[in-house]
């Protein structure tokens, strides 16, 4: 079910776990600001998510409440997971749900990176 973005930042939730080394994940990429994994279920031939390490439940409060050098650190994450994964030529797509109409499902702000195919149009 997907959550509720008014809801305050859940410390329990699943990533934070995976955040805290609570709950493994096949990491990627880590750095100050953001963790990379695979996901637990690719719906791509990589399929890799990115999340940055502070408290955030959403695009909306991470945009709005972060201090800049965590907004730039987790973007550029998110593109140095990309080059490192090999996936810049010939592309890739990133996509983050964003609370109830987004679909999000799990209360810590991810970017979902999607790669070793071609896609076309938009996800449903
Ligand atoms: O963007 P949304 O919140 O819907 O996506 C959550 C993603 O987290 C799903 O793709 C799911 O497979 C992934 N997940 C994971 N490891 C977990 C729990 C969820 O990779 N332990």
């Amino acid at each position: 079910m997907a959550i509720d973005p008014r809801l305050p930042y859940d410390p329990d939730n699943v990533f934070a776990k995976i955040l805290r080394g609570e709950i493994p994940c096949k990491k990627v990429y880590e750095d100050d600001f953001a963790l990379a994994f695979h996901d637990i279920s690719p719906k791509a031939p990589v399929h890799i998510l990115v999340l940055p390490k502070g408290p955030y439940v959403s695009w909306d409060d991470f945009s709005a409440k972060a201090p800049d050098a965590e907004i730039a650190g987790f973007i550029r994450a998110v593109g140095t997971v990309a080059r490192e994964q090999g996936l810049v030529d010939p592309g890739y797509r990133l996509l983050a749900n964003i609370g109830q109409h987004g679909g999000q499902e799990v209360p810590h702000l991810h970017v979902h990176l999607f790669g070793g195919r071609q896609f076309y149009g938009m996800i449903s």
